[in-house]
């Protein structure tokens, strides 16, 4: 098995994984990302306190890719400060618009390493940046 298939294993299991997919009692804030170039919806639902983001779910529909990028991102940030949030944020979209290969910063990014590929297909770079630009607007 080479890296290619080990990531594209990632991002199907997360494509269809549930773990994320629910709603939460008495999110913060709501966050709505559309992508209509594929048809991408979704919509963010987190719990933020003190700083940080405690808790996060999400709802919608699309491509595996959008789907799978956005229960990454929620697994990826859960626990963690705006500030390191902030960080990772712009690692991950570093990789994808401008190819960022530094793999100490990469190593940040744990399993949504997985869309490193998504930067060589153009017509896939919407739906792997949906809900880190969605959520991107509002913390920034
Ligand atoms: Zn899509």
């Amino acid at each position: 098995m080479n890296l290619d298939d080990i990531y594209s294993e990632i991002i199907l299991e997360h494509s269809r994984s549930k773990k994320n997919r629910k709603t939460i009692k008495n999110p913060t804030v709501t966050l709505k990302g559309v992508n209509p170039s594929c048809g991408d919806d979704i919509s963010l639902e987190l719990i933020i306190d003190d700083g940080k983001i405690i808790d996060g779910s999400f709802s919608g529909e699309g491509c595996a890719i959008s789907q799978a990028s956005t229960s990454i991102m929620l697994d990826l940030i859960r626990g963690k400060s705006l500030k390191d949030i902030k960080e990772l944020l712009e690692i991950y979209i570093d990789m994808i618009v401008n190819k960022e290969e530094d793999s100490e910063k990469l190593d940040k990014l744990e399993d949504a390493i997985a869309f490193q590929n998504i930067s060589n297909m153009p017509a896939r770079v919407k739906c792997a940046l949906l809900s880190w630009r969605t959520l991107e607007e509002e913390i920034k």
